[in-house]
Order: C-alpha cells, then sequence, then structure tokens
C-alpha cells in the first residue's frame, strides 16, 4: 500500500518501501537498490523526500543513544525523534541547545534540511551536527567529521538526504537548563516592526504569531532560568532563597519579582520589552483551538525540553489539516517583509491557519537557509486545499523572494529549483561533494536533480 507523508499531501512513489532490523541489512538494501532514498519522520510537505524506486525507513534499527561527556556531545542512531534524544538527555542531565517547535520530527530528517527553532544566537538544529556516519552507494560506512573532514563536513549536514543514508549524527550537548514560557498578546504588529531587536532580543527564544490581516500578534517568549538569575535550581518552580532579582527587577522578600509592571512568580524575572498583555491562561498558537496539545506556560518553570518546543510529544499536533511554507531571509529585512505580507493581509489569512516569524542564528552549512547571514523567518501554516493556498502562496513569494527569501526545503514552493539553489553560494561545491560520494546518482531524486543537475 503506498505510504503518504505527515500531512497527506504527498503519496510517495516508491516501488519498494524497506524497513531494515539492522546496519548490515540496511548496507545490504542500498548496495542492491539502484536508486535509494532515506524518509524520517516523514514530516516534509515538500516531494525532498520522494523517489520511484527504493525508500528506506530507519526506525527499525537499535535505537542507541551515547553520551560522551568528556566531548560534550551524544551519538544518537538516525530513525530517532528529538522527543526520544530529548528525554534520554534530559534524564542524565543534558540539554540541547534548541528545538523545533514539533519534537515528533526525526534527527536525521530535521538535519537535512535545515529545520530549525527560534532564538538570536539559536542556530538551526543541524548546527549542533559534529559527526556523521553515513551508507555510501555500495553499501560501505563513512564517518565525516567538523574536526576531521573540515573541507567538506559543512556541506554533508544539511544534504537533502543526497550523499548517502546517514545512520548515525553526533551532537553537542551542555548541561541541563530550565526554561520558562511566557505569551504576550494583542501586541500591534507594527510594535513588532518597529522594535524588532529588543522583541527578538527578550528572551532566549522568540516567537510571533499573526495572521498579518487585523494588524495584532501574539508573541512567545522562552526564558532561559540560567540566564535570567542566579542558577538556583528550578525545575518544579523554587524560588530563589534570597529573592534576587536578574536584570534590574525588584525582589519582594518571598522572592516574586516585580519587573515594569509585570509580577512574575518563582524567582525570576521577564526583562527588556514586554508589549502588549500577559496571557491570563494557555494559548494554542492557531486561534481558537484547545492549548491542551501545547507546552507548559504562564511563566512556570520547566525543564528545557518540555518549554522550547510549543507542542507536547505526547499529543498529536498541528491544526489537524495543513499545508506549511516558510522563508528565511536576511534578519535585517525583517521590517520590509512584515510591511510587504501586511499589505496582502487580506488574501493570505482566510487560506491561513497562522503565520510564525522566528530569528535564527547564522550558519557555515552550504545548504542551510541560514547559511552566512542572521536570518528571520517567515512561516505559513495554510489550511489544506492546495488550490484555494495557492494565490496566496505565489503573492506572499512575489514579494519575499525579491528580499532574498531561501524557501525551507521541506516546505512547500512555487520557485523554480534553480531560482532556488542560486541563493546558494556553495551549491556548485554541494553538487561537486554530491557527484565524489555518489557518482552513479545512487541518492537523488527528482527534486534533488532539478535543484543541482547531475
Ligand atoms: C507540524 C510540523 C511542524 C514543523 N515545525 C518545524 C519547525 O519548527 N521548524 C522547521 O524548520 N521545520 C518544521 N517543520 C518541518 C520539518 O522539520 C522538516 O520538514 C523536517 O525535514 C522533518 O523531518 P522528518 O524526519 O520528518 O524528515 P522527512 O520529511 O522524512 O525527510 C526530509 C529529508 O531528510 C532526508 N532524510 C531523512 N532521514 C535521512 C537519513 N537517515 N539519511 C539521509 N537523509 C535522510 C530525506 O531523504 C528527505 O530528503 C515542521 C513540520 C510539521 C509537519
Amino acid at each position: 500500500m503506498p505510504i503518504t507523508n505527515w500531512a497527506g499531501n504527498v503519496t510517495f512513489g516508491a516501488a519498494r518501501v524497506h524497513r531494515p532490523r539492522t546496519l548490515d541489512e540496511l548496507r545490504r538494501v542500498v548496495a542492491a537498490a539502484p536508486r535509494v532514498r532515506a524518509l524520517g519522520s516523514g514530516h516534509s510537505f515538500s516531494l525532498v523526500a520522494d523517489t520511484s524506486h527504493d525508500l528506506v525507513r530507519l526506525d527499525g534499527l537499535p535505537p542507541a543513544m551515547e553520551i560522551d561527556a568528556a566531548r560534550s556531545t551524544v551519538a544518537v542512531a538516525a530513525g530517532l525523534r528529538y522527543a526520544e534524544v530529548a528525554e534520554h538527555l534530559h534524564r542524565a542531565g543534558y540539554a540541547l541547545a534548541n528545538m523545533a517547535s514539533l519534537p515528533h520530527i526525526s534527527v536525521a530528517g530535521s538535519c537535512a534540511t535545515g529545520t530549525h527553532g527560534s532564538g538570536d544566537s539559536r542556530r538551526c538544529l543541524a548546527a549542533a551536527v559534529v559527526a556523521l556516519q553515513l551508507v555510501g552507494p555500495g553499501g560501505d560506512l563513512a564517518e565525516l567529521s567538523r574536526e576531521h573532514d573540515p573541507g567538506v563536513f559543512p556541506g554533508a549536514v544539511v544534504a537533502l538526504g543526497a550523499l548517502g543514508v546517514v545512520t548515525r549524527l553526533t551532537l553537542e550537548i551542555e548541561p541541563a537548563f530550565d526554561v520558562a514560557q511566557r505569551v504576550r498578546l494583542d501586541v500591534p504588529l507594527e510594535e513588532v516592526a518597529e522594535r524588532f531587536d529588543e522583541v527578538y532580543g527578550a528572551a532566549y527564544s522568540v516567537s510571533t504569531f499573526t495572521d498579518w490581516r487585523g494588524g495584532r500578534a501574539e508573541v512567545w517568549l522562552k526564558h532561559r532560568l540560567d540566564e535570567v538569575r542566579d542558577g538556583t535550581a528550578t525545575s518544579g518552580g523554587t524560588a530563589l532563597a534570597d529573592g534576587t532579582a536578574i536584570h534590574g527587577g525588584t525582589a519582594l522578600a518571598d522572592g516574586t519579582v516585580v519587573d515594569g509592571g509585570a509580577v512574575v512568580g518563582d524567582g525570576w524575572s521577564e526583562s527588556g520589552w514586554a508589549g502588549g498583555r500577559a496571557a491570563e491562561r494557555p494559548v494554542h498558537p492557531v486561534p481558537g483551538m484547545s492549548p491542551e496539545s501545547c507546552t507548559q506556560q504562564l511563566g512556570v518553570p520547566g525543564p528545557w525540553h518540555e518549554r522550547l518546543p510549543h507542542f507536547r510529544p505526547e499529543f498529536v499536533p498541528g491544526a489537524g489539516e495543513e499545508l506549511q511554507s516558510e522563508y528565511y531571509l536576511p534578519r535585517e529585512a525583517a521590517g520590509k517583509a512584515f510591511e510587504a505580507i501586511r499589505e496582502i493581509g487580506a488574501l493570505v489569512a482566510p487560506v491561513l491557519h497562522v503565520s510564525e516569524v522566528r530569528t535564527v542564528c547564522g550558519d557555515d552549512l552550504w545548504l542551510s537557509p541560514a547559511y552566512g547571514r542572521d536570518t528571520v523567518t517567515l512561516h505559513f501554516t495554510w489550511i489544506r486545499d492546495a488550490a484555494a493556498v495557492m494565490p496566496a502562496l505565489a503573492a506572499v513569494e512575489e514579494r519575499l523572494m525579491p528580499l532574498g527569501a531561501r524557501p525551507h526545503w521541506g516546505k512547500l514552493t512555487t520557485a523554480r529549483p534553480r531560482q532556488i539553489s542560486a541563493m546558494y553560494e556553495r551549491a556548485a561545491e554541494f553538487g561537486r561533494l554530491a557527484r565524489d560520494l555518489d557518482p552513479s546518482g545512487k541518492f537523488r531524486n527528482s527534486y534533488v536533480d532539478a535543484l543541482f543537475p547531475a
């Protein structure tokens, strides 16, 4: 029976689907296949994972996770999802610096497409990768690392599955930390655009949700608590014994902090920008939807992996039927991008569940959409009616592409493949790397061929 992606908008054309149980079995599958693609958790909306030949799922392989405390890394089996890795790390006292909105996505698939969360100093998830193990076209095993292969490694992490089947990724980790998440409602969109640096600098991770038409936004702020107070253990929300407030808040005797008029319990204080009004109950990014599936809000401190994603791992996420597109722009284009999309708010809003604006720190990964530049991303969760969405999506792209937008590899776009690859200064080098590692084009598909002709 044909299989589909998570959203159901792609039915994979694969002649055969494999789910090997061992590395050796995977190597035999790859060696025997004329053309083969790996499938992660299938959360992409584009045809990036598709093939008419062999598709291989890695979630049947042993779910290995090995922490190297001396190197501050964890080596994880490629088929694992972020939720599984995060839970394991947290139990051992470690953390990842960043997560996407959804913890259900696979590590390998997310890194292959440049998936990101939000934060002025948060790079895309792939930037945490320091080493990869891949199965090459002959079924051979190869290792690449940032340390030993500096010339090619930055080309091999965000690679759209075109260099081989990744079987293990080694990720940077750090000591576990706590996060408190708060939401500001009814923020004027002009304020977000005009005070962009202040808004996005107000927390470790910041997201703005809007429909572009109403002129209002919801701003989600994820505060990393060891940055806003003095490091006292916080899981469960213990107030600081001495009531100290960091960042200029006024401390009260019981450890509660008054900061800019907002009273924040649990011994930590919001600082800097705090526009609109504080949400007094939990919210979902899509207006009107139940917040039950969302991570804890209202400033309650808790572990990093239960706050950095917007959605809880135990719930099926999202707005049900949806399509997505997203654009990575130079950060300095944020004001123009806001203006451009607000102008077409009346066209966009009727086919939109919600739009999200995030920031991503630039990196050196050749095909990362944040390559070489600090970035603002404009994301659109559309209703699942492609015909109705297309005019709005085309209008969005007509306005954002001239501002230097690079479309998300895993989401929908109407941009021509060559127009997209022209946005990447290392595209030709990536093409050469793909030909070196995979001379016969075993790991290519139509999506990759159109972007980087053999
Ligand atoms: C509800 C929802 C929320 C999302 N939130 C975010 C978000 O917050 N930020 C963001 O940037 N994106 C987001 N996305 C997009 C998503 O992160 C990307 O599409 C990502 O690629 C999904 O990972 P996956 O494992 O499902 O990959 P898949 O869609 O299965 O595959 C993507 C690519 O990875 C390749 N690949 C997978 N496994 C391997 C492997 N082992 N070896 C080699 N190549 C491999 C595939 O061949 C394919 O090219 C979201 C998507 C959904 C549906």
